[in-house]
């Protein structure tokens, strides 16, 4: 054997060599490679993982909070203060610059990582051939030589010399640029030939479109041409969604405005009304640091972590950040049938023949059970057209079920699966006969061919026999007999469809099942040679339950006002009875895709507004129903599993991919990725979307009045010609510590209990709409009384500026502590002991800040450093009730507003 260097995998030009050449040079056996070389190579050759490329260092990400207006102003006074001999301010400024920065640092490393983490959960598997077995392994574990092989839906997971094809389509725009997806073949190419020209070869990272393969690994891991071209998209996202862009672009704005006003305010003093440069100068940067509101980028990046957190946490995946703002808007949802709103759990209950029908006992995939008819057992020994039905289940057939643990598990198609159930339970030898009546070829089930079909060897005869399996309607197309007891009579399709229509009525998932015999040296099986003079054996009906935690989402979706329609590629019947028992649609009313296709766009359109049961239907349809509802200002989720899946996924407003079943291709195109199938799922993301949504209204909300009432504060005392009741250092202390503290627990907030009982809100509402503003208003008109208040109250007893001052700044602390009791919830009321104690990070967040007053206020230290005073038990108490006021005084303003009908459009608990 061969031993693989990296040089040689290198130098090799593997598409212009030979498909078997390629194989000997890797040293790989038609069997594969064993799990000996395998583990060796991937010690060598490293795991297949593109290196990540750093985007920035520690450093510059540490560097890069500095750059940020509020900074250079702060560094900016610091420098002044300094040149003014103001040390201490200077050092205070300094030191209050550089932690925040840290803080930033920290932040947003943390939430990055919770990111990145929350990407990882999406691994990538691969199935290779190692000594001789398929193996499904994580992709990261392929090593040069492996044999690799790929389905349609699959991304290629290494770079790949092909040797074996059949209608292997491969979409590498990625790669190339090129957005035609390319046919490839085995034939090797001139050894010039350009990457989008070389056939033989599947390079990682591009995506299988159609078809099957295999390949031989060349290239893993930075040694792929992804890899050393290096195009890797940045894995590190920023922290961003519209909605956040469009409050940190308010806060720009809000802090030039502010910069020019504080600008102006220091022209006027010192220029106009001839104040003392100093004092001046103190004051405008008083009022600048006062106004801008510095926490607020971060608290809106926290908020947003902690919602792709949770939404992880409850099986839903965010791929792209932007969805999380687009779930908490959602008003129609689109959805699968089989496997999101059904369990996918199939068992075969009936068996149809011309001859006779058949009841099959036992539920699930173990194999207890039998089958019945008239209450009695059913001989199967001998030949008989029910016999081969089940044969025709078990050969034509791509899955597997295994006996782990003492638990049936599929492995593959659970429908398919169950067909193995049955046979088992029919008494075959389920491993003996597929290896007796051995599969020579395959034409592999695809929706929108709604069938699969296999050759087969026949044991000890000569002659073949080919099996199909699919949807009843399809599978009649293809026959002209049907099989009886005494022998082939020709094929009464009308008799069969009300068959199958009545067996669908009843719920169920419908197959139906055709052979023929082939020549004995026929070892491919073209689409056309099953289209027609086949023989049908008969119908098999499946049950596959609705999921009981669906029809409970589903309820909560249309408590919340969203749609939900189902789209299935199954019979109208099924889909009706299932949608009743999920009470989706009305249980009559249903349309599938050929009647869509009949329809003009005026009719589809109302159809698309109307129908909530789609049967029937294939992807194409998919994208033109996403398309009418949204044409219908509706903001759309679909969901979606197959490669054709993708346009209507990349299309819809939050495209969904299914984490278990669904494909490579699909999951690159959804924004979101259900770990768990489930349709619950999507409700629960959307329920944690919404309440992104009003915990950033809330941080906003909460933080915005604090700058304002600090902002007024200061403004109102150098228009009084008064002395500031705060100081540029002290200012920076609310807004940098306490501020930011209280804030933070808003993004901890849970869902409000109502959240899913309210509306979708409109795409059109805004943030900061009207009433924001208002809140804004009145609350930093509190703020600036109780400060102002209090610091005027304590002068008029003739005390020292600095006791004074300190009075202030701990009322204006104890006021904002008493907000965010009210900031909880914006238009319920929070009296009650259940709503003011209910929330530990708000109750944490109040313990921290009153300890850091503490420290504020008494120590030494900190007395120099921000020019404080011991105040006493008196002053608490006063300042106390003053303070309380922000919670008082809103409260009685929601109350208003809730009077006034505003609580209809806000939440409210
Ligand atoms: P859905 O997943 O929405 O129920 P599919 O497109 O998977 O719809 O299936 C549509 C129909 O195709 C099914 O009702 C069934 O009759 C048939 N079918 C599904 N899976 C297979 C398969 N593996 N082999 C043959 N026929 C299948
Ligand atoms: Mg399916």
């Amino acid at each position: 054997m061969a031993t693989l260097s990296h040089e040689q995998l290198r130098q090799t030009r593997w598409h212009s060599l030979d498909a078997r050449e390629a194989l000997s040079r890797t040293g790989t056996s038609d069997e594969g490679l064993t799990e000996d070389q395998a583990r060796q190579r991937l010690e060598t050759f490293g795991p297949n993982r593109l290196r990540a490329i750093q985007q920035r260092g520690p450093l510059m990400r540490f560097l890069m909070q500095f750059h940020n207006i509020l900074i250079y102003i702060l560094l900016a006074a610091a420098v002044v203060t300094a040149l003014l001999q103001h040390w201490i301010d200077a050092g205070v400024i300094l030191a209050v610059v550089i932690i925040n920065a840290l803080i930033g640092f920290i932040q947003e490393g943390k939430a990055e990582r919770a990111l990145e983490a929350i990407r990882g959960m999406l691994s990538t598997d691969a199935t290779v051939i190692r000594q001789g077995n398929r193996e499904t392994v994580p992709a990261e574990q392929i090593v040069p030589g492996d044999l690799v092989v790929l389905r349609s839906g699959d991304k290629v997971p290494a770079d790949l010399r092909l040797l074996d094809t059949r209608e292997l389509r491969v979409d590498e725009a990625m790669l190339t640029g090129e957005s035609v997806p390319v046919d490839k073949t085995v034939e090797a190419v001139a050894e010039t030939t350009d990457l989008g020209d070389r056939v033989c070869m599947a390079f990682s990272g591009t995506l299988v479109t159609t078809g099957q393969g295999t390949g031989i690994t060349i290239g893993t891991g930075d040694q792929t041409e992804i890899g050393e071209i290096n195009r890797m998209v940045s894995q590190t996202e920023t922290l961003t969604t519209p909605l956040i862009r469009q409050i940190t672009g308010f806060g720009r704005l809000l802090t030039i405005i502010i910069v020019i006003f504080a600008g102006l305010t220091f022209a006027v003093g010192y220029f106009v009304q001839g104040a003392a440069l100093t004092e001046m100068f103190m004051a405008a940067v008083a009022l600048a640091v006062a106004a801008i509101p510095e926490g607020l980028p971060a608290i809106m990046s926290i908020v947003l972590a902690i919602g792709v957190r949770r939404m992880a946490g409850r099986n839903a995946i965010i791929r792209r950040l932007p969805a999380v703002d687009t779930l908490g808007a959602l008003t129609v949802i689109c959805s699968d049938k089989t496997g999101t709103l059904t369990r996918n759990e199939m068992t075969v209950t009936r068996l149809v023949t011309a001859g006779q029908a058949c009841e099959v006992t036992g539920v699930g995939y173990a194999p207890d059970g039998e089958i019945r008819r008239d209450e009695k057992p059913v001989d199967l020994t001998g030949q008989s057209p029910t016999r081969e039905l089940i044969l025709g289940g078990l050969l034509c057939n791509d899955s597997d079920l295994r006996l782990r643990d003492d638990q049936w598990q599929v492995d593959g198609d659970p429908m398919e699966s169950a067909l193995i159930t049955l046979a088992l339970k029919a008494g075959f030898e389920a491993d003996r006969q597929r290896k007796q009546w051995r599969t020579i070829d395959t034409i592999p089930f695809e929706s929108k061919n709604r069938f699969m079909a296999t050759l087969h060897e026949v044991p000890d005869r000569k002659e073949r026999v080919v099996f199909v399996k699919g949807a009843p309607e399809k599978i009649l197309e293809m026959c002209e007999n049907h099989r009886q007891e005494h022998g082939d009579e020709p094929l009464d399709k009308d008799a069969w469809r009300s068959r199958a229509e009545d067996m669908a009525s009843q719920g169920q998932r419908l197959l139906a099942v055709a052979t023929r015999t082939a020549p004995a040296d026929q070892d491919r099986l073209e689409f056309q040679s099953v289209q027609q003079g086949l023989t049908f054996l008969g119908l098999l009906g499946l049950i596959d339950p609705p999921r009981e935690e669906a029809i409970r989402a589903v309820q909560a979706c249309h408590d919340a006002g969203i749609r939900v329609v189902m789209i299935t590629g199954d019979h109208a019947a099924t889909a009706r009875a299932i949608g009743l028992q999920l009470r989706i649609g009305d249980g009559e009313h249903a349309l599938t895709g050929s009647e869509l296709d009949g329809m003009d766009d005026e009719a589809f359109t109302r159809a698309a507004r109307d129908i909530d049961v789609f049967a029937r239907v294939s992807p194409e349809h998919k994208l033109r129903l996403v398309q009418a509802i949204q044409a219908q200002s509706h903001v759309v989720a679909m969901t979606g599993d197959g490669v054709n899946d993708a346009p209507a996924l990349k299309r819809a407003d939050v495209g969904i991919a299914m984490g278990i079943k669904g494909t490579e291709v699909s999951k690159e195109a959804a924004e979101m990725v259900l770990t768990d199938d489930n349709f619950a799922s999507i409700v629960h993301a959307v329920e944690e979307g919404r309440t992104v949504y009003d915990n950033l209204r809330k941080a906003i909300l909460f933080l915005l009045p604090t700058n304002g009432g600090e902002g007024l504060t200061i403004f109102l005392a150098i228009v009084l010609g008064r002395t500031l009741p705060l100081t540029p250092v002290q200012v920076l202390w609310v807004n940098m510590i306490t501020a930011v503290t209280l804030g933070l627990a808003l993004a901890f907030e849970p869902p409000e209990s109502n959240v899913m009982k309210r509306p979708p809100r409109s795409t059109q509402a805004r943030l900061l709409d009207a009433y924001a503003l208002w809140r804004i208003s009145f609350v930093s008109a509190i703020l600036c009384a109780v400060t102002f208040g209090t610091f005027i109250w304590m002068r008029n007893q003739g005390v020292s500026l600095e006791l004074a001052r300190t009075v202030a700044v701990n009322a204006l602390v104890v006021g904002e502590a008493f907000y965010l009791l009210s900031a909880r919830f914006i238009l319920a009321p929070v009296l009650t002991p259940k709503a003011l104690l209910g929330s530990r990070p708000v109750l944490i967040a109040i313990g921290l800040v009153i300890v850091f007053q503490m420290i504020f206020t008494y120590v030494p230290v900190m007395q120099r450093l921000f020019g404080t005073e011991a105040i006493g038990p008196l002053h608490w108490l006063v300042l106390t009730i003053s303070a309380s006021s922000a919670l008082l005084l809103v409260e009685l303003e929601k109350w208003i507003a809730r009077r006034r009908g505003i609580g209809a459009a806000q939440n409210d608990e």
